[in-house]
């Protein structure tokens, strides 16, 4: 059983009743959550999953919109946590790591800080290409996306029972994403933008991509599925130009989920 359930599809400044960018990824021996923005304490609750249940928690980059929650998360596992619950393991490059460390320690301190401080936690380099087995049946693998240089970006590839499923966090075209979302049975992609609607956005700008962008390394990658996330609030009401948009670059399936959609593997 491979699952990834969309918590929240939304840009830093989402759309109207929506919110950030987060993402459950469910095996049989793993719940990872793939960033962690200020909402995800209601983002889990509204799908029924209680904190206590996520294993792992990576974070793309240290932008507000991705780690803001992380401090909220960790104040459930000083508070409400069962005993001897295991504190879920962290995963994020050298300089996100910075941050998730100050916010730990000043936003809460006390108690919350020291259980941050002692969660078991995984640095990766923020700008050379990972590899590591997270857990027995689930095989990371991290590529530096382009994004900004105050905030890199690790894009993430997870191979788990056979299963190929990437995420590119917040990025603008790189050779990369092919690499990480090679024969992907499922890409999720930085869609910020609409080169439709907005042409001189078409080789993507203030580090993020457009929906052109998404197909396009959606071809390149040879994926099965394609979602398009991150869509930026200026164009609400407009998402289906973003979705012929990278059906026009890709043959695949195309998606734009919402909160709460799960697609199973
Ligand atoms: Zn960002």
């Amino acid at each position: 059983m491979v699952e990834v359930l969309f918590l929240g599809v939304g840009a830093a400044l989402p759309m109207t009743g929506q919110t950030n960018s987060s993402f459950l990824l469910r095996t049989e021996d793993a719940c990872i959550l793939i960033d962690c923005g200020p909402a995800i304490m209601q983002q889990l609750a509204a799908v029924g999953v209680s904190p206590g249940e996520i294993t792992h928690v990576f974070l793309t980059h240290r932008h507000g919109d991705h780690i803001l929650g992380y401090p909220m998360l960790m104040l459930w596992w000083a508070i409400s946590a069962p005993p001897g619950a295991q504190c879920p393991t962290i995963v994020a490059g050298e300089i996100t790591f910075k941050t998730l460390d100050l916010l730990a320690a000043e936003v809460f301190g006390g108690h919350t800080s020291e259980l941050a401080g002692h969660a078991a936690r995984v640095a990766l380099p923020d700008m050379q290409p990972m590899a590591l087995q997270l857990t027995p049946l689930v095989k990371l693998y991290t590529q530096p996306m382009n994004h900004a240089e105050f905030a890199p970006d690790l894009g993430a590839r997870f191979e788990v029972s056979g299963k190929v499923l990437a995420f590119t966090g917040d990025t603008s075209p790189n050779d990369n994403i092919a690499t990480l979302a090679r024969d992907a049975d499922l890409l999720v992609h930085d869609s910020t933008y609409s080169a439709t609607l907005n042409p001189d956005y078409a080789a993507g700008i203030f580090g993020h991509s457009t929906a052109q962008i998404s197909g396009r390394s959606a071809f390149a990658s040879n994926a099965r599925h394609l979602a398009l996330v991150h869509i930026d609030a200026i164009y609400e009401g407009k998402v289906q130009t973003l979705l012929q948009e990278a059906q026009h670059e890709f043959i695949g399936r195309v998606s734009i989920p919402v909160a709460g959609t799960l697609f199973t593997f």
